[in-house]
């Protein structure tokens, strides 16, 4: 049986001040925010969603807003860092942007041939800008103080820091799909597919890392695109009858989604690339207007009334 993930769909994060988080993601990094809405299980709070021009699954960071809870610590059973692709010869250009805004920025060990920088958010998000000749066919949202050329082009890969593989890499294999790629060191790459943005996931294999703590600038879940419903139902039965826990098919508006975890912990999620994010709104002004899920629009006035603004 073949599940045929498709790629990355979208990583979630846990931030704390919603207006520093838009600004540093938006202005600093130039990702457009494709979507303005709520968190579907609690309406006081923001879910924004940064992305491509499109929100072309494969690109799409979303953030829960949790205000001022404590930073979380990165550890087994987490996503400890998520990293985009930019084009060769970018990153000295990204060096000096994030420096001039005070973000100190690390150079990574050679990854798999590619070089990349690691730096944090606002809430101490580990993020990575690899360079790489992945995904370059991807439209980025192009700003005039950041030339085509050096623009994100969506997720790169995420890692996962995992205390043993065995049990995992069933799941990855068997169930899911990927293909081992390479590794180095104690750093796993599979492949989620074949081609364009956001197809490798990396696991980091660390017995002696501590147990992650969620908190502000950790990564609440990673979800994997599946092309249709069918497909998605499928691999439902398939993690059903192989006795991991997981749960009915929600429907998030934007994508029809999945959760289960992983042996160690990482959160999972398989969501559908359709409908996708014009289905409210269209392309042009995608994230210019808070869109609400049908069960809370009546509640409108008072769900404006409680979101702080974001400029
Ligand atoms: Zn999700």
């Amino acid at each position: 049986m073949n599940t045929k993930l498709t790629g990355l769909h979208h990583i979630t994060a846990i931030a704390g001040d919603a207006k520093t988080n838009v600004a540093f993601y938006t202005d600093l990094l130039g990702l457009r925010m494709v979507k303005k809405t709520v968190n579907f299980d609690d309406p006081t709070a923001y879910h924004l969603y940064f992305a491509d021009e499109r929100g072309t699954p494969g690109t799409v960071l979303t953030f829960f807003y949790w205000g001022d809870i404590p930073r979380g610590r990165p550890g087994i059973g987490q996503v400890s860092a998520t990293a985009f692709t930019v084009p060769q010869g970018a990153l000295s250009f990204w060096k000096e942007r994030l420096a001039e805004k005070g973000i100190a920025t690390s150079n990574l060990p050679t990854r798999f041939g590619e070089s990349g920088i690691g730096f944090q958010d606002p809430d101490g998000m580990p993020l990575e800008l690899m360079e790489s000749e992945s995904s370059l066919n991807l439209v980025p949202w192009v700003r005039d103080d950041i030339p085509e050329g050096v623009a994100i082009r969506g997720f790169h890969s995420a890692t996962g820091i995992i205390g043993d593989l065995t049990d995992t890499e069933i799941l990855l294999k068997d169930l899911l799909g990927m293909g081992e790629l390479e590794r180095e060191g104690n750093r796993v790459r599979y492949r989620i597919a074949e081609g364009g943005a956001g197809r490798i996931v990396d696991f980091v294999v660390d017995p002696s890392a501590p147990r992650a703590l969620q908190g502000a600038g950790t990564v609440h879940h990673i979800a994997y695109a599946t092309a249709t419903d069918e497909d998605q139902e499928t691999l439902r039965e398939s993690l059903h009858n192989a006795f991991l826990g997981v749960s009915p098919v929600m429907d998030r508006n934007y994508f029809h989604s999945i959760y289960f975890r992983e042996p160690q912990g990482i959160l999972f999620e398989v969501a559908t690339e359709g409908p996708g994010f014009a289905v409210d709104e269209p392309v042009e002004t995608l994230g210019e207007a808070l869109k609400l899920p049908a069960m809370y629009e009546s509640r409108r006035a008072d769900i404006e009334k409680a979101l702080v603004p974001l400029n």
